[in-house]
């Protein structure tokens, strides 16, 4: 017998619909795919060996940050506001955690500073925890496009935790780029 917490832990993505005659999967009116996170890996390794960590990196990110702003388009599409901390974290869950990309809390999320707080756990870079730097590239980059979506204007971001080194979860500043970069350079 399973809890009520295991079960209430153990939920799957009820509006996902398979149509077993074309072989698509859909949910809030858009194509999905149940894809390895492996694939992720491969990718990650792909473009490390092709073009150095340094562009790898950023073309990681850049990937998820496009990435980000369509999954801002898709909570919309699913009904989901984007106009308070709590709704936002609502999309965090429905998008993120229950989508299988790690257990994602919206920590701080200040519309007048454009200034937010995002922490994840078992983000799907993450391989070992034994590395020197930080891993999550593209979900720090998906991130960054949500919440550059959200707030309509441009973002960036710094992950100031990383479970890819052995902290304890990922964590990522977002906002504006100016002061990002004042951030990062107080952090270096
Ligand atoms: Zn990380």
């Amino acid at each position: 017998m399973k809890t009520k917490a295991q079960k209430k832990s153990a939920i799957a993505v009820k509006d996902l619909i398979l149509d077993q005659k074309k072989g698509t999967l859909n949910a809030y009116g858009e194509r999905f795919l149940l894809i390895p996170v492996k694939l992720i890996h491969s990718i990650e390794d792909r473009l490390t060996e092709s073009l150095g960590s340094v562009t790898a990196t950023s073309f990681e990110y850049e990937i998820g940050r496009e990435g980000g702003s369509k999954f801002i388009q898709l909570a919309q599409k699913a009904g989901l506001g984007i106009k308070t901390a709590q709704e936002i974290q609502r999309v965090a869950d429905v998008l993120g955690t229950m989508s299988g990309w790690g257990k994602i809390d919206v920590v701080d999320f200040d519309f007048s500073k454009k200034s937010t707080r995002i922490r994840w756990k078992n983000g799907v870079s993450v391989r070992n925890r034994t590395g020197k730097t930080h891993v999550c590239h593209f979900g720090r980059g998906i991130l960054t496009g949500a919440v550059a979506a959200i707030l309509r204007s441009s973002c960036e971001s710094i992950e100031v935790s990383c479970q890819g080194k052995g902290d304890k979860f990922c964590e990522a500043i977002i906002g504006e780029p100016r002061e990002i970069n004042r951030l990062a350079d107080t952090i270096r």
